[in-house]
């Protein structure tokens, strides 16, 4: 249940509140908004939510009927914002995450985070650890591939984004990232979601291959859960009977899971089409349909990429898509960094 309390309710009623919950064997979940405290009760007990509601400063006890609570709209009603330095994720702002597929070499981490920059992003992604189809394929640096990407970030002011595919790797992977990300082929690793729960790190949770958008919301349930409150979600293609691009990217999930969640929503159009040609118009189309940010995998040299490379963008055509997305998000009342680093004189 959620218990949303009055206005002008005092600390005191809010701790005799909680204190009620726990006795009546809930996990409690508080969420301080600018006007009103709400408290999210979870948990298997189903204790009788008059004991709740006749106490003093409760405005009304609300049953959360979703499977997944802490996630869901009426838990927390205003959206969430996840502050990762100056990056606000879920505000204003439409933040762009790029880079690429994997990282390979020092030259070309540094190449990539250079021209990602200079067009306006803000976060740099790159996998050190990859979750390849294949075994026989390129599955990362590991370790060195992280340092590569950390020191790359650091020298082009920008965030960094990695994946994690398993909970052995998480503490090393937080020593160098500022998110850490879910691979689509992890979003039911469920082990792997309630280690995340404990991270104090945010993190960016991909739809599955074949997951419904209750499944995926359960799986940000996991870490939200854990007392992990700085989840992120993003669509990337799912997998349909069409198989003329890789995936078929649900756009129309950007609006759903707003409607049923506070948490941002991210697109990524580059696993979501798996053809570079394809990329922009669909960066585009998310955008309009309102995403909170875009994740593009971009590659100094695409077409000797060790992994992704069909689908990673050409510096040149990340600059036109970043351009094109400054006219598209004040269209729909958002903004995006609207001064690339390249008209401010740095590099080039
Ligand atoms: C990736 O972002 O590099 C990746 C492997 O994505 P996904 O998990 O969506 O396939
Ligand atoms: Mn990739």
């Amino acid at each position: 249940m959620v218990v949303v309390m009055q206005e002008r309710a005092t600390g005191e009623q809010v701790e005799r509140v909680i204190a009620q919950l726990v006795e009546m064997g809930f996990d409690v979940h508080r969420s301080t908004g600018a006007l009103r405290t709400v408290i999210g009760a979870v948990g298997g007990k189903t204790g009788d939510p008059r004991l709740v509601e006749v106490l003093d400063g409760v405005q009304e006890v609300l049953r959360i009927t979703e499977p997944y609570k802490l996630a869901s709209r009426t838990f927390r009603p205003e959206n969430t914002v996840i502050t990762v330095g100056d990056v606000r994720i879920g505000g204003d702002e439409v933040i762009v995450m790029a880079g690429p597929c994997s990282a390979e070499t020092e030259e070309q981490v540094d190449a990539s985070a250079a021209a990602v920059k200079r067009a306006g992003a803000k976060i740099f992604r790159g996998g050190a650890y990859k979750p390849r189809s294949s075994p026989y394929s390129f599955q990362g640096l590991g370790e060195p591939g992280l340092r590569l990407l950390r020191s790359a970030a650091d020298r082009h002011n920008l965030k960094l984004i990695s994946e994690v595919m398993d909970i052995s790797q998480i503490e090393t992977i937080e020593q160098y990232t500022d998110i850490l990300q879910v691979g689509a082929r992890n979003m039911q690793n469920f082990t792997l979601l309630r280690e995340l729960g404990k991270s104090r790190k945010p993190v960016m949770v991909k739809r599955g291959i074949s997951a419904t958008i209750e499944e995926w919301l359960l799986s940000a349930e996991y870490i939200l859960a854990g007392g992990n409150m700085n989840v992120m979600l993003c669509e990337r293609g799912i997998r349909t009977f069409e198989s003329y691009t890789r995936n078929t990217l649900d756009i129309s999930a950007i609006p759903v899971v707003q409607q049923l969640s506070h948490l941002p929503v991210i697109v990524d159009p580059s696993h979501g089409t798996g053809r570079r040609d394809k990329v922009a118009p669909m960066a585009r189309a998310a955008v309009a349909a309102g995403a909170d940010g875009l994740i593009i995998e971009v590659h100094c040299d695409p077409d000797h990429a060790m992994s992704d490379g069909a689908q990673s963008l050409f510096p040149s055509q990340f600059d036109r898509l970043m351009a094109e997305l400054r006219t598209i998000a004040p269209a729909i009342g958002r903004g995006i960094c609207v001064e690339p680093a390249a008209r401010r004189g740095w590099g080039r």
